[in-house]
């Protein structure tokens, strides 16, 4: 049976995201739009500085009005991260905890950078073996010792990834919490499961040398891949040739129209740039919701071109 295509998939589930669904679903094209609500950076917190919200000023209700709002326009919402993204004969192909998707263009609307683990030796060692992004950094270790720090599926998949290059992979959870497809991999693979147990420190001088776990014990490794949360967009967008800013490589580049250099492809929020602040994701999602619809619309239209 042919694989229906979406004509926009949105990845993320925060105001950028949510925004952006909204202004898709209003140029009649058809919205997909992956992510947890409690990932976003505003379900915590207390919002004072958003126009019109004197009453609500909690971000995770903010953040189930929006959900509502956006279902109620006809967009699907799945609450599955998206571990790759990729372009399949001018389309493009998206794989979650779950299954895998087609879609005419992406927004990606994911938020700023990774979580941080927040252990002694972490921030110290950051680029001196301590990593946030699997894709971008496995080369650097090929068949060196190497740990992967999560509870969730973006843990397991780095984990799985890095066997690519190394054989010497350890996974370091205190409670995993992964769907079954990919717990199978993980049980039929080489990699060396430390469970229950958590990183106390990072050592080492100049690199890093080896981890300090909550047993007590010592583990030498080269390299720590922190993977806590969802993939990050950086690495999506690595993986589809899309630019980063120049200066610190943090943000995605994009112009007026959300636009990233990569054709059908949109960024919007905090990982499109500063300030992080609501009112920009929201105003950028309008932008990118609206932009990708009149594309994926317009690829209907002249398949071709
Ligand atoms: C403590 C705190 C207080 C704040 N207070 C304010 C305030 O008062 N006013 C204000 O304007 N701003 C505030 N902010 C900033 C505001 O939260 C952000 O600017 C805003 O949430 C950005 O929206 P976003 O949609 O770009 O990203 P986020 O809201 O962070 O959403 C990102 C979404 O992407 C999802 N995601 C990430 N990777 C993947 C993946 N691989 N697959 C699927 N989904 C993925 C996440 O789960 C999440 O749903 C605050 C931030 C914090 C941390």
């Amino acid at each position: 049976m042919e694989q229906t295509v979406i004509d926009v998939v949105i990845i993320g589930a925060g105001p950028a995201g949510l925004q952006a669904a909204v202004h898709a679903t209003r140029k009649k094209a058809s919205v997909v739009l992956f992510g947890k609500s409690a990932g976003s950076s505003i379900h915590g917190a207390h919002v004072e500085n958003y126009l019109c919200v004197a009453g609500v000023t909690d971000g995770a209700k903010m953040l189930a009005i929006a959900q509502e709002q956006v279902l109620g326009f006809g967009a699907k919402i799945k609450d599955e991260d998206v571990l790759r993204v990729e372009e399949k004969e001018g389309l493009f192909s998206i794989g979650t905890e779950r299954e895998e998707y087609l879609a005419r263009t992406i927004i990606l609307a994911t938020g700023t950078a990774r979580k941080k683990l927040k252990v002694p030796g972490e921030k110290e060692l950051s680029g001196r073996g301590v990593s946030y992004c699997v894709d971008c950094d496995a080369n650097f270790f090929r068949n060196a010792q190497v740990a992967v720090i999560g509870n969730g599926s973006a843990a397991v998949d780095g984990a799985l990834t890095l066997l690519g290059y190394t054989p010497h992979v350890f996974l370091i959870s205190e409670k995993l919490e992964t769907t079954p497809e990919l717990q199978q991999k993980l049980d039929s693979s080489t990699v060396s499961r430390k469970d229950g147990l958590w990183v106390e420190k990072i050592q080492g001088e100049n690199a890093v040398q080896s981890i300090l776990l909550t047993d007590g014990s010592t583990l030498a490794v080269e390299g720590v891949f922190i993977e806590l949360g969802a993939k990050g967009a950086i690495e999506l967008a690595i993986n589809l040739g899309v630019a980063l800013d120049a200066d610190t490589m943090t943000y995605i580049e994009t112009n007026k129209r959300q636009e990233t250099n990569i054709p059908g492809i949109y960024a919007a929020g905090d990982i499109a740039g500063q300030p992080w602040q609501m009112a920009k994701a929201v105003g950028e999602g309008c932008v990118a919701g609206w932009e990708a619809a009149n594309y994926a619309n317009r690829l209907k239209r002249h398949p071709t071109t």
